[in-house]
């Protein structure tokens, strides 16, 4: 049976806008369709542990790209996983990506904007449409019989048409016919090109027609053997040395569906109790959905090679969700269960290793690269900071690579870390002072810094949501104790000197009577009424007891309706 059906308004959306604002970069959709190729067989292989029978005698999983000049076309076909007719009406006629609202809402309809946009979300198999004016899928699910295959048709219009057909072969076939002006693609010299520059890192072979060869006198030898252009070797098993920028850039657009580059990177082998290596990538760009109540984990999973699983949340901690990338171990069994990696306290300690390497990392990048960490912090900081209050084990290192706004600079932009801080500590100050509130103006005019400016002590302006759990977790950086200038007592430590104390004194003698008056008048509103000299310009300010909940804290449980 053959049936027309529409897509969904957002993919329409995105075949317009990529059309439109990805020409320039037009050779992409080689890399999308071999990625997609590449995942089948990754799914087939990781699949077929538990059911050998899916690899129907054929296991020598690869791709292959071939062009026909004649008939204008350009084929991919990989004997992976392949698709059911449902699968293939939900996966190529809707877009599943969390966040995808949120995406939306974001165009511009300014292409050059919204091309930045969309390389952020990822592209994918709607790339196809860049180069081609119609696209077929034929595809058979591995497992199933030869006539539960289907043909998908479209011609990127809003529409694709859907049949089934028998296959005999399991996996995918998707044939792009090319534009008029994107002829040139029709070439295995180009396309080879392409594909060693963006595809080299995959880890099945990638089989294209073998080069032509001359002989002495210079005669072309045209062959319709197939050879494979990459290397087909999982990257992170290559050697550092081995691997160049631009392959750790392409297997970091291939693993996180990223279309920029990735900021930086962390690629380790660890031997002795456990062996496993990682590869993990700093994104330059905060993914739509870093704050979604249940985000995906970026990490990867593989066993000996074979890719397990990903969106294993215990691969990484919640602090460190928005790092992409692999973690490859010999210490699992290959047919593990989402359930036994829930307990598995092999993971734990090779998730607590790959935490250390991934904070080294930003470290290191804090210190040579001043640039890039701003950069970091303003995306990701908000979220690294939540490991203070989660990961006691790491707090020390994660505080020391938050950043601030502060006093100091009369700007919200965090870049004073707690070590800047107390390098510029006042001779007698013994706390780091900081106070907490809804926004960057809120801190800053709060009357509760003006004695500190006064006396010229910085104080750190903490306006994150997280910030609260951050001062309730941090007690203390380097020996320092953390103060908030609006509990308790005013305490200055052995800042305050004598002529403070007699001043403060005789203040209250003072105001006694104007004191009792107010207390009597605000009765058990208030727990206290007291003369101060902590403020130099307003006449009174509000202030909670020193174990009491922040004013701050206090204002957030109200709006979340607790
Ligand atoms: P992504 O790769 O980020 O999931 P794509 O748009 O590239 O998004 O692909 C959408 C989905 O279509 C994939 O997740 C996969 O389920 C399916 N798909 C695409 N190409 C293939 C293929 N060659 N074999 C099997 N499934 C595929
Ligand atoms: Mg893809």
């Amino acid at each position: 049976m053959k049936e027309t059906l529409s897509f969904q308004t957002e993919v329409k959306q995105l075949l317009q806008l990529m059309i439109h604002s990805l020409y320039s970069n037009k050779e992409i959709f080689l890399r999308e369709l071999i990625s997609n190729a590449a995942d089948a067989t990754d799914k087939l292989r990781f699949e077929a542990l538990n059911n050998a029978a899916l690899l129907e005698d054929d296991g020598d999983l690869h791709i292959t790209v071939t062009c026909d000049t004649a008939a204008k076309t350009i084929t991919i076909t990989d004997n992976g996983i392949g698709m059911s007719r449902d699968e293939v009406i939900e996966n190529l006629g809707t877009i599943a990506k969390s966040g995808t609202k949120a995406f939306f809402e974001q165009l511009s309809g300014d292409a050059k904007k919204d091309a930045n946009l969309i390389g952020q979300f990822g592209v994918g198999f709607y790339s196809a449409f860049i180069v081609a004016d119609e696209v077929t899928v034929e595809t058979r699910r591995a497992g199933t019989t030869a006539d539960t295959a289907v043909r998908w048709i479209s011609k990127g219009d809003g529409e694709f048409s859907i049949e089934n057909i028998e296959l005999a072969q399991r996996g995918t076939v998707i044939t792009l016919h090319i534009k008029e002006e994107d002829a040139d693609l029709l070439s295995d010299w180009t396309l080879r090109r392409i594909v060693t520059t963006y595809s080299d890192h995959i880890s099945v072979p990638i089989l294209m027609k073998k080069a032509p060869s001359y002989d002495d006198e210079g005669n072309i030898t045209h062959s319709d053997e197939l050879e494979a252009v990459n290397q087909a070797q999982a990257l992170w098993t290559r050697s550092k040395n081995d691997i160049s920028d631009e392959q750790y850039q392409e297997f970091y657009k291939h693993i996180s569906h990223d279309f920029n580059d990735a900021l930086a990177w962390t690629h380790f082998r660890v031997e002795g109790k456990h062996e496993y290596t990682g590869l993990m990538y700093v994104p330059k760009n905060a993914p739509f959905d870093m704050y979604d109540r249940e985000p995906k984990g970026g990490v990867k999973l593989y066993v000996k090679r074979v890719f397990i699983m990903d969106d294993v949340q215990k691969l990484m901690p919640m602090y460190l969700r928005f790092i992409k990338g692999i973690i490859d171990t010999n210490d699992l069994p290959l047919n593990v269960s989402r359930e036994i990696l829930q307990q598995s306290r092999d993971l734990d300690q090779i998730r607590a290793g790959a935490v250390k390497k991934i904070l080294s990392m930003l470290e290191d990048i804090a210190k040579n690269r001043a640039e890039d960490y701003s950069q970091f912090w303003n995306t990701f900081g908000s979220v690294l900071k939540e490991g203070i209050g989660e990961d006691a084990a790491n707090k020390d290192k994660i505080a020391a690579l938050s950043r601030f706004a502060s006093t100091h600079n009369d700007d919200a932009a965090q870049t004073v870390s707690l070590a800047d801080y107390i390098a510029r500590m006042k001779e007698g100050q013994d706390k780091i002072y900081y106070i907490t509130a809804e926004t960057y103006a809120a801190a800053k005019n709060s009357p509760h810094l003006e004695i500190y400016r006064k006396k010229g002590i910085e104080v750190l302006l903490l306006t994150d949501r997280i910030d609260e759990w951050v001062v309730g977790s941090l007690f203390e950086f380097e020996g320092k104790k953390l103060a908030s200038v609006s509990k308790g007592e005013l305490d200055l430590g052995s800042l305050e000197n004598e002529v403070d104390k007699a001043e403060q004194e005789k203040a209250q003698e003072a105001a006694k009577d104007v004191v009792a008056k107010i207390k009597a008048d605000l009765g058990d509103k208030v727990a206290d009424v007291r003369a101060t000299t902590r403020l130099t310009e307003s006449p009174a300010c509000l202030v909670v007891g020193e174990h009491d909940m922040s004013q701050n804290l206090q204002r957030m449980l109200a709006a979340a309706g607790a």
